[in-house]
């Protein structure tokens, strides 16, 4: 192989520059040469491809976003859109792409490998929510994101002594929710993975005031339910001064954490080598703080599953 490319494709992460930045100079540092491909799928389709230097990853390792932007395209899913992109990728002499993205843009990857172009997924999305890794990149930013968010939100939480509920990203997957609330003390966590019980949350937010607690802090992750129904359904049950905050983009952007600026490090690294073994179809992880890769659809084809003894260990500590 003498030539790859690399794209960032559906929802952004922090991280993901510093995964395009360890693709790049681990190409270059292997001998071969690395092409751009700008707006992920969308890019690939209008030939939208720049070579990247040593120097054009320079002064990105702490940036949020993507220097490659990224997009998303119903072209792709279908049999001509995908031609049009290998015809692209022949075009610029391209014989293998890194895919830096989520689910979705990892079943992309699956299909242009399928047509004869090895691809490689690095997961990339702050959900954490793709199976076959402990870790996702920008999962670390994200929390630390909404950490600082609640930290802030308790301090007026305190001085009003009211109750708050605050909404995080996760369709899905609850591990924003779950690792936000513990590390921040909540009283209660919502996660999709998990029914709650809405007598028990009441009960204990009483108990808590009755204790003389100045606040509760709610984490509700947005697949589970709105935090604003709930916040009014809180309210209306408990007659607590009850206040919503939707966190919303915030927790996309921002300078990843070193955490993940290491794992995309060693994630789009550890991609190249895959490529250059000859490998394909395949996705990088992390599990227990090991590399690892798997076929990228037998990955998706299991569930992602939240830790269950942390959300139990939540409550025990919440009392
Ligand atoms: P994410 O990668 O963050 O899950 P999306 O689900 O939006 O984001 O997927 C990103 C892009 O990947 C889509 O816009 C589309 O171009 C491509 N893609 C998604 N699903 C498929 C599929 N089944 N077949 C081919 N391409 C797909």
């Amino acid at each position: 192989m003498k030539r790859i490319g690399v794209l960032t494709s559906g929802g952004d992460s922090p991280g993901m520059n510093a995964a395009i930045r360890s693709v790049v100079r681990k190409a270059i540092y292997s001998n071969i040469e690395v092409y751009g491909i700008y707006y992920g799928y969308a890019g690939m389709i209008e030939g939208n491809i720049k070579k990247l230097e040593i120097g054009s990853v320079g002064d990105i390792i702490h940036r949020g976003g993507t220097m490659l932007y990224t997009a998303r395209t119903e072209e792709f899913k279908t049999e001509a859109g995908r031609a049009k992109g290998i015809e692209q990728l022949n075009k610029h002499g391209i014989e293998g792409v890194v895919v830096i993205g989520g689910d979705g843009s990892f079943q992309g990857a699956k299909k242009l490998t399928e047509a004869g172009y090895p691809c490689i997924g690095v997961p990339g999305t702050i959900d954490n929510d793709i199976p076959g890794t402990d870790f996702t990149i920008g999962f670390d930013t994200a929390l630390n994101t909404i950490i600082d968010a609640i930290d802030k939100i308790r301090d007026t939480a305190t001085s009003h002594e009211r109750t708050y509920v605050i909404e995080v990203m996760g369709r899905h997957a609850g591990d924003l929710a779950l690792w936000a609330g513990l590390a921040d003390g909540a009283e209660t966590i919502l996660i999709p993975e998990a029914p709650y019980d809405m007598e028990e949350i009441i009960t204990r937010l009483q108990n808590g005031h009755k204790r003389g607690k100045k606040h509760s802090i709610i984490v509700v992750a947005e697949g589970c339910e709105s935090g604003v129904a709930f916040g009014k359904k809180i309210e209306e049950a408990t007659k607590f001064e009850t206040r919503v905050s939707v966190l919303g983009y915030i927790q996309r952007g921002g300078s990843p954490t070193a955490g993940d600026r290491v794992l995309a490090s060693r994630l789009g690294a550890k991609a190249v080598d895959l490529l250059l073994e000859g490998k394909k179809g395949r996705m990088v992880g992390i599990q227990q703080n090991k590399l690892v890769d798997h076929d990228i659809l037998e990955a998706l084809s299991q569930k992602h599953t939240v830790d269950m003894d942390m959300y139990t260990l939540s409550k025990e500590l919440s009392i």
